[in-house]
């Protein structure tokens, strides 16, 4: 199955993406997670990457473009593949036309309050990525691995109202946009990450009937 995750920063989609990855043995591409990588290797995509990441802003179309189209032609892809935080413009919905057939777009619905205080709770793991809340850590380590957990730059405040406004004006019209193709499944996912995961799996039920 190739599968695309829609929703806000702080939607879940992570969390989602890696619960239906497991059970589906499929991998999940998130472009964030590809572009953090390159930051912190300093490389060339890194470097172009990073001042728009910083501020909450989208990273040019044509670097995001490519760096998907390359990862979707390694070999673990080619059974199937979940999308996280890509597409995020109609521009990188067309160009993903282009370069293969996408069964489901799961829209992961969540209202603003409850993504507001996801993202200003997200920690993550320096050493492993893991992903966690502060509500369920007890100490600022990792409970998977130890490692110590921080803040993402662009999970703090001011940077947090820039990434949903961008995201309401350019990624937003991308649920139209499916719902046209007639692949659009929708999960409310308000609830917690098990609650959440049944209705990612009922909506991935509907759209296989
Ligand atoms: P995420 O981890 O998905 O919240 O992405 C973090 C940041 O990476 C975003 O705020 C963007 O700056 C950048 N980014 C990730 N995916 C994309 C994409 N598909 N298009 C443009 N920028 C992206």
């Amino acid at each position: 199955m190739k599968l695309i995750l829609l929703g806000a920063p702080g939607a879940g989609k992570g969390t989602q993406a890696e619960i239906v990855s497991r059970k589906l043995s499929i991998p999940t591409i998130s472009t964030g997670n590809i572009l953090r990588e390159a930051i912190k290797n300093g490389t060339e995509t890194g470097l172009k990457a990073k001042g728009f990441m910083d501020k909450g802003e989208l990273v040019p179309d044509e670097v995001v473009v490519a760096m998907v189209k390359e990862r979707l032609a390694e070999p673990d892809c080619q059974h199937g593949y979940i999308l996280d935080g890509f597409p995020r413009t109609v521009a990188q919905a067309e160009a993903l036309d282009q370069i293969a057939h996408i069964d489901v777009a799961l829209n992961i619905d969540t209202p603003d309050d409850i993504i507001i205080d996801r993202l200003s709770g997200r920690r993550v793991c320096a050493e492993c990525g893991g992903t966690y809340h502060t509500s369920l850590l007890k100490e600022d380590k990792c409970p998977a691995c130890g490692g110590a957990v921080y803040q993402r730059d662009d999970d703090k405040p001011e940077t947090v109202t820039n990434r949903l406004a961008v995201y309401q004006e350019k990624t937003a019209p991308l649920i139209d946009y499916y719902q046209k193709k007639g692949i659009l499944s929708t999960a409310d996912c308000r609830g917690t990450i098990e609650e959440n995961y049944r209705a990612v799996k009922a909506a991935l039920e509907a759209k296989k009937q």
